[in-house]
């Protein structure tokens, strides 16, 4: 071929080529908030939704900043979940909306106060001034999204339940086998126990997001009847605490794979990862820092699976990207070129 007919075909090629742009992926984001909690969800459509968003002071609403606009390309935040009103989940929010656009909220609607919190007044006031569309998130809220483009599976975020309400159970659903040795806790009257629980349906491929929620509610969540069912990823509960992590629980979701937004001394607890760890469904278990603790508790999944090595760290996100079909997915953390593809469950 002459090398301007070669030139000519390759111009061809491309022009074709671009014009049928890959279907896109949906990815999610596990920003480093320092034991805090801050997902963060791209659709395929471009729509972007973060579930809680760190801690005040500057820290955490500078990496969600970061990674949203410069990591994930976004100019706003379409959606804002606030799981329940504990600092670590709704303190960045304020500051957030000040660098990005936050257009909607959705929470289970703002306390007056909160025991736990004597500060509770002062410190929600940035949470309360964020000029968006607030919603209210009861048991079986279903977030509005747009439309899919053409070619990606169908997305949803559907709540199962929130301040210890669930959805109702179907008539004919089955009774949970795995709830004859169960144990309870000292009651929680925190705001742990009230955390939204939301499921991340894409296709075939499902996740579990429960907030913080504590012992006792998370068997109602599952006990008699598995609301949630099997998932594939296990966003694991409250950061990794023993007082969350109910076994039934991690059992009855009977994930492939567990992520653990803990701090370097908060979270990731002995008890919770030897739960993980006796779950044979589990294939791996991130952890977004190393577990520092030097009380004799502390346990770690291998090094490649950790984002964050060191006490003083760089931030570094765990990254979850689904094919456009929902069928197969891949945690990766980039910082450490790490990556695993798993496939999703049927
Ligand atoms: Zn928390």
């Amino acid at each position: 071929m002459k090398k301007q007919a070669y030139i000519l075909a390759l111009m061809v090629l491309s022009t074709f080529v671009s014009l049928t742009p890959p279907a896109k992926t949906l990815d999610m984001y596990w920003i480093d908030v320092e034991g805090g909690a801050a997902t963060l969800i791209v659709a395929p459509s471009g729509e972007s939704i973060l579930i809680d968003s760190g801690n005040p002071g500057g820290r955490d609403s500078e990496r969600i900043y970061t990674v949203a606009s410069e990591v994930a390309g976004l100019k706003k935040i379409d959606h804002l979940i606030t799981t329940h009103f504990h600092i670590d989940h709704f303190g960045g929010a304020g500051e957030l909306a000040k660098r990005i656009p936050i257009v909607n909220i959705h929470d289970k609607g703002i306390p007056e106060n909160l025991s736990e919190d004597v500060n509770f007044a002062k410190n929600i006031q940035p949470y309360r001034d964020i000029k968006a569309k607030r919603y209210t998130i009861k048991p079986d809220y279903e977030l509005s999204l747009k439309a899919m483009p053409r070619g990606t599976a169908p997305l949803s975020l559907h709540c199962l339940g929130i301040n210890q309400q669930f959805v109702a159970t179907r008539k004919d659903a089955d009774t949970n086998g795995d709830c004859g040795e169960t144990t309870d806790k000292p009651v929680d009257t925190s705001d742990n126990a009230n955390s939204s629980v939301f499921m991340i349906n894409f296709g075939t491929f499902t996740l579990f997001n429960g907030g913080d929620l504590t012992w006792n509610t998370e068997k109602k969540l599952v006990c008699p009847v598995n609301l949630p069912g099997e998932v594939d990823v296990y966003q694991v509960n409250h950061h990794g605490l023993d007082q969350s992590n109910n076994p039934v629980l991690i059992q009855s979701l009977s994930p492939t794979v567990a992520i653990i937004n803990n701090g370097t001394k908060k979270g990731c607890g002995p008890e919770t990862f030897t739960s993980l760890r006796k779950t044979p469904s589990i294939q791996a278990i991130y952890q977004v820092h190393k577990n520092l603790r030097e009380d004799g508790t502390t346990i770690n999944t291998a090094p490649e699976k950790i984002a964050n090595m060191e006490e003083n760290c760089k931030a570094n996100y765990i990254k979850l990207s689904v094919t456009p079909d929902g069928q197969q997915y891949t945690v990766s953390i980039p910082a450490n070129s790490y990556k695993q593809v798993y496939q999703s469950k049927k």
